[in-house]
């Protein structure tokens, strides 16, 4: 047998090819985004059928090549709870797009991993409301891009936040107190403040593990979506189809 390299990543898409085989996306902590070819997958038998499917997170061993192909797999989590549930699937399958965009081949993606698995958990344990969930992934992602907004000073004079209400500029990234705030800012009352510091700074493991008042959720998820959108110009297609 071949020697291959071993990767731990979790599959982000999988794409039939030609009558028997699979390519899929897998994103590893290793090697950053890579695409693989699977052969055999989609053979009823087949060694590779189960590890090749989305959300399959495990250790892979790729053999390099002029594309990578796969040579063995040991699957740890298959989120098999997403089949029997259609929403749960295709909020995971946005997730999982996402983290595809950014994420990029040869860099070190360990972070967006990390913060996948743990998003892809806590929606499969219903750990917090899925529409908070998205807007806690979303603004996360971008501190991973390094382009998470100011949150604990005013972005126009640089007076650390002191508590109280206060505004978001959207164009200027991040909060603006009552001395430097613009006209088009969106006003966040403190609580709203003090999510989102929590969400760009919280350690992983105690990310989702916040709760917030249905004004309080309302107003981060809307702030979340236009930052996010400012950044990130595209429409995915999880989103589109399911009207997340
Ligand atoms: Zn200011």
């Amino acid at each position: 047998m071949k020697n291959g390299v071993q990767v731990t990543g979790m599959v982000l898409s999988s794409m039939p090819i030609g009558e028997y085989d699979r390519r899929i996306s897998l994103l590893t902590r290793e090697l950053g985004k890579i695409s693989v070819f699977a052969k055999g997958a989609r053979k009823p038998k087949g060694a590779f059928v189960a590890c090749t499917q989305t959300f399959a997170y495990g250790e892979f061993t790729v053999f390099p090549g002029r594309a990578y192909t796969l040579i063995g797999a040991e699957i740890g989590n298959y989120f098999e709870e997403f089949r029997d549930d259609f929403e749960k699937m295709y909020r995971g399958m946005y997730f999982c797009e996402v983290a595809g965009f950014f994420a990029q081949e040869g860099l070190d993606e360990s972070e967006r991993l990390k913060l996948l698995y743990a998003t892809l958990t806590a929606l499969s344990k219903g750990r917090m409301d899925p529409v908070l969930l998205k807007a806690v992934f979303d603004l996360r992602m971008l501190v991973i891009e390094g382009e998470g907004p100011e949150v604990t000073s005013c972005v126009g004079c640089r007076k650390p936040y002191s508590g109280g209400d206060s505004r978001f500029g959207l164009h200027e990234g991040g909060l603006l107190c009552g001395d430097c705030f613009v006209e088009d800012s969106i006003p966040v009352h403190d609580g709203t403040v003090r999510a989102l510091n929590y969400i760009c700074h919280a350690e992983l493991s105690k990310l989702f593990s916040f709760e917030l008042t249905e004004e309080r959720r309302a107003e981060l998820c809307d702030v979340v979506r236009q930052y996010f959108a400012l950044h990130v110009d595209r429409k995915f297609k999880s989103e589109e189809m399911y009207g997340l």
